[in-house]
């Protein structure tokens, strides 16, 4: 996520960059004495440091004056910056740097994103299309069948937790997105997010002071994807997932789990407090079928 804003930020200044060479060509063509102002300047850079400051500033004056003569602005030749706080670099404050504000709000909106429901992914945009071979195409079909009727029986389903699981480009996520999706339609409230965004939020939570677990112990819906991929952070990830697995189950609320984590191997992550709670034991699911998805009193696993 970090070198998803660090390219951000050197994309902005890489854009500004070719902008001022534009903005540099344009007043060149206007008038040779801009390229002489500029070919001093170069003279000044490669000069010893004293009276360099005093002859770029005689320079720069020059060039204002020129730049007015074309009505320019004075900053014409200028760097601009999306954000002139943090020069676009997203951070501020020497030595010990901070996030700029422009950056806080990026992460915001990028947090909205995360956790907003894509409209396209939804049952009747279901394509069967994605599945491998026929079989798994008819598995897919079923697993569809399934979570439109848990869909249905939305904010309380008789079993409320779904665990789906298996290998990756399944379904699993598009089948879990239609389910929100399905729900917000319905006008309940709902979360859709990455057990990693998840904890990320968390920790946020704790520096921020507020009660990081209050939104996902009482979203009517929650869908937690890619559970298994968090980091694995002391006193932090598995505290958390306990009391919202548990928080969520006392008040019987709908709770989509999305893994590549078999049963076993989720028994294995977590503590068994955990895995029974988000209910996917291999022995508590007494009626499991060999070729495909299974029911059972506790909660509800699907082979996806
Ligand atoms: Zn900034």
């Amino acid at each position: 996520m970090n070198t998803n804003f660090d390219s951000y930020y050197s994309d902005l200044h890489r854009r500004a960059v070719r902008q001022l060479e534009a903005r540099r060509r344009e007043c060149e063509n206007l008038d040779p004495a801009f390229a002489a102002l500029q070919a001093k300047r170069n003279r000044v850079f490669s000069m010893p440091a004293q009276g360099g400051k005093l002859a770029l500033s005689t320079i720069r004056l020059e060039e204002e004056a020129l730049l007015k003569r074309f009505g320019l602005p004075k900053d014409y030749l200028q760097l601009t910056y999306t954000c002139p706080l943090c020069k676009d670099t997203g951070y501020v404050g020497e030595p010990i740097k901070r996030k700029c504000a422009c950056r806080l709000k990026l992460e915001q909106r990028e947090r909205a994103e995360a956790g907003r429901i894509n409209e396209r992914e939804t049952f009747a945009n279901f394509k069967e299309s994605i599945y491998p071979d026929p079989a798994s195409l008819e598995e897919g079909k079923k697993i569809a069948i399934l979570c439109q009727r848990y869909a249905n029986a939305l904010p309380h389903p008789k079993i409320p937790q779904l665990y789906l699981y298996g290998p990756g480009g399944r379904g699993k996520s598009y089948m879990g997105n239609a389910i929100a999706a399905y729900a917000i339609e319905q006008g309940i409230d709902s979360l859709r997010l990455t057990a990693y965004r998840m904890i990320e939020e968390v920790m946020e939570g704790f520096s921020t002071n507020t009660s990081p677990l209050l939104r996902f112990t009482q979203v009517p819906l929650l869908v937690l994807d890619d559970l298994g991929t968090e980091p694995m952070i002391p006193n932090v990830t598995a505290e958390s997932l306990f009391a919202i697995a548990d928080q969520r189950n006392s008040s019987r609320l709908a709770t989509v789990y999305i893994s590549n984590l078999d049963q076993n191997e989720l028994a294995q992550r977590y503590e068994e407090r955990i895995a029974s709670r988000i209910d996917a034991v291999p022995d508590r699911h007494p009626h499991r079928q060999p070729g495909g998805h299974h029911l059972s009193g506790g909660g509800d696993a699907t082979v996806l």
